[in-house]
C-alpha cells in the first residue's frame, strides 16, 4: 500500500468552458463563470496574447494556461 500515490490523483486539473483557461478554485478568474470540465485535450501556455498566433486561433487576450479543446 502507498498511499503517497493517491495525493497526486486527488487534484484534478478543470478548464473553463467558456474561455478554456485552466485554473484552480471555484470561479473562473478570467470571465467569473463556474462551468468548468476535466475533461478538456491539450494543454497551451499563453504567455504573450498579442503576439501569438494560437491565442489569436482560440480567441484569448489575457495569458494563462489554457485547454485547447474543451
Ligand atoms: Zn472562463
Amino acid at each position: 500500500m502507498n498511499i503517497g500515490r493517491l495525493d497526486k490523483m486527488a487534484k484534478k486539473e478543470k478548464a473553463c468552458k467558456n474561455c478554456k483557461l485552466i485554473y484552480e478554485g471555484v470561479t473562473c478568474p478570467n470571465c467569473d463563470k463556474k462551468d468548468t470540465t476535466d475533461a478538456f485535450k491539450g494543454k497551451v501556455e499563453i504567455v504573450n496574447p498579442e503576439k501569438s498566433e494560437i491565442a489569436k486561433k482560440l480567441k484569448i487576450n489575457k495569458k494563462g494556461i489554457y485547454a485547447i479543446r474543451v
